[in-house]
């Protein structure tokens, strides 16, 4: 499984000089399986320049897109991917089960917020709605579990058939004050000892407690995750818009000194555009 980031920050892109080497574009990860299916996660920003490198590659398979939710920073990329563009594009969408299709396209393609209807693009566009937890994608198994975001958010497990695996848990507040819709142990056990864990990581204990409820987390709480699910990586991710490359620099120090001390086999990454993995 290859693995690739296209756009790793979170709630809008935050392009400039300050954000060039993190990037600035919103939530969007390229998943290669071992048999060369695509997978797609989420459709943030950083799907535009996907869509370039997949032009041609899409002709013949199809695009498996599992959107975390349809908050815009997940979303606003659909419009500019160029193979939706394409009438031999077949994309395959796994919305959170209460996104109806409905729900989906008035989030962009209603005439409002993009001069193109659902009903004039080109490329066939497929919502899937699997009938349990867990579904098959080309050579993997695909599970997913429903996260502390609000308005909801899903989170995917991906078990390919060469052994390699990625968690994908974004837009989660891994400690809400209020009831939790899933618990930090239950995480855990979702993503036990996969290759790469990705996770949601917006928000510092010093932007507490004025952001408590907002479905995001503290670093803090993401390093105590990977301490308990014991991925081989454990990358933060969706970072704040306002975060410059200096101040993740210094996150990334504290965290890999923190996780050392915590724990011998958790190796920490600051996601960044262009970062790719061999899993
Ligand atoms: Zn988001
Ligand atoms: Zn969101």
């Amino acid at each position: 499984m290859r693995v690739r980031f296209y756009g790793v920050r979170g709630s809008t892109p935050a392009p400039g000089p300050e954000t060039a080497r993190y990037g600035g574009n919103t939530s969007c990860v390229d998943v290669r399986l071992a048999d060369g299916s695509i997978v797609v996660l989420d459709a943030g920003t950083g799907l535009r320049k996907l869509g370039n490198v997949l032009r041609e590659k899409v002709v013949n398979a199809p695009v498996h897109l599992l959107l975390s939710h349809t908050h815009w920073d997940h979303v606003l990329g659909l419009p500019f991917f160029a193979p939706l563009w394409q009438s031999t594009t077949r994309l395959m969408v796994y919305p959170l089960p209460s996104d109806a299709q409905e729900r989906f396209q008035r989030t962009i393609f209603d005439d409002i917020h993009f001069p193109v209807s659902a009903n004039d693009i080109p490329a066939s566009i497929e919502f899937i709605k699997p009938d349990g937890p867990s579904w098959r994608i080309g050579s993997a198994t695909v599970q997913r579990i429903a996260l502390n975001h609000p308005g909801g958010a899903q989170g995917f497990r991906i078990d390919d058939g060469d052994g390699a695996s990625l968690a994908y848990l974004t837009d989660n507040e891994l400690a809400p004050r209020a009831r939790a819709v899933v618990t930090q142990d239950a995480l855990a056990q979702f993503a036990e000892g996969v290759g790469l864990l990705i996770h949601d990581a917006q928000y510092l204990a010093s932007d507490m407690p004025e952001k408590h409820g907002w479905g995001h987390s503290v670093v803090d709480d993401v390093l105590k995750l990977g301490v308990l699910a014991t991925p081989k990586r454990l990358a933060l991710f969706h970072h704040d818009p306002d975060r410059s490359d200096l101040e993740l620099d210094s996150i990334g120090e504290r965290a890999t000194h923190w996780l050392a001390e915590h724990t011998s086999s958790v190796k920490l990454v600051v996601a960044s555009e262009g970062l790719s993995f061999d899993l």
